[in-house]
């Protein structure tokens, strides 16, 4: 058994960041400052804390961070109202809202309001069918830093069995679209999955994306497999088992620094691509 490499998320985010800022002041000389729009609506500390982070990385490399914060009792109509306005403000070239929102709205609807050119998350239904059909623009951010630490550790997902764990709207589904892209033969399990030690004991490729703190156990691990880890929880707890499946795989994400930053490096790219298609366009 030998120790696995780490796939550092940190050190990419900051590659990705270093080659925005030339991007940013490229765009100011021709009068454009690429704007995220964030939208929180409540006061859950975690989201709080989750745009706060967003807003500072969009500061950091000169990207105007928008922050517009709604009450916890704000109706459907009114956010939606909010996102129209945002989608008609043409010095805004990214819209993120923040989920979960409070019950009393139909957060769907609310996706589905954001135009698509500045869908920079991959929340609305056209976002993620361009997405799992090869030819999206922006995929979610989560599956795009999955792909993209993939990518600058030269792991190529082509041949290779793909077990994802989760399959919601923003991670599970379109993590696997992409892997399927690439040409990985992908297994999607989820919480009526029966048997999914056994699945993931068959991963070449193990996406975890379940929201369950060190859910997936080192022992299911397969000898020299690549484990990347989505998860977030509490404590700053992954999904993933670390300290017996990094003995197990070949290359794992730690958490935190793995696939974290790399999520808000992919909010930050996907704003500035927008920002310069709407000069182009
Ligand atoms: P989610 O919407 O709650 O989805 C969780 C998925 O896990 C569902 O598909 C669910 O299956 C599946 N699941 C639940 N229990 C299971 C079980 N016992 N066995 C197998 N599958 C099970 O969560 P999410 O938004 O995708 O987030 C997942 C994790 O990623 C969380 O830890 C979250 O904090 C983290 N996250 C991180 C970032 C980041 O930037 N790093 C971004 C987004 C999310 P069903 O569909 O059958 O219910």
């Amino acid at each position: 058994m030998s120790e696995s490499k780490l796939l550092d998320g940190k050190a990419v985010a900051n590659r990705v960041k270093e080659q925005l800022k030339e991007r940013v002041e490229a765009l100011k000389t021709q009068g454009v400052t690429p704007s995220l729009a964030t939208i929180l609506v409540g006061d859950d500390p975690s989201s709080e804390t989750y745009v706060r982070m967003k807003g500072n990385a969009c500061e950091r490399i000169g990207i105007v961070s928008k922050k517009i914060h709604l009450p916890e009792e704000t109706t459907t109509e009114t956010l939606l109202e909010t996102i129209e306005g945002l989608n008609r403000d043409d010095a805004v070239h990214g819209i993120l809202l923040q989920h979960p929102v409070p019950s009393q709205i139909d957060e769907r609807l609310a996706f589905e309001t954001i135009a698509i050119e500045k869908d920079v998350d991959g929340v609305t239904s056209e976002g993620y069918g361009q997405t799992a059909l090869g030819f999206g623009t922006y995929p979610s951010c989560t599956p795009a830093a999955i792909m993209k630490i993939m990518e600058d550790y030269d792991i190529n997902p082509e041949g290779k069995h793909a077990v994802v764990v989760g399959r919601s709207p923003i991670l599970g589904k379109p993590v696997g679209a992409l892997l399927l892209n690439e040409n990985a033969t992908v297994t999607t399990c989820h919480s009526r999955t029966v048997n999914l030690a056994t699945h993931v004991s068959q991963a070449d490729i193990v996406v975890a994306a379940v929201g369950k703190p060190e859910f997936i156990k080192g022992e299911w691990i397969k000898e020299g497999a690549i484990v990347l880890d989505a998860g977030y929880n509490k404590g700053n707890i992954g999904d993933v088992e670390y300290e017996t499946a990094k003995d197990k795989a070949s290359a794992i994400t730690p958490v935190p620094g793995g696939v974290g930053p790399v999520t808000i490096a992919m909010l930050l790219k996907h704003t500035v691509d927008a920002a310069e298609k709407s000069v182009t366009n």
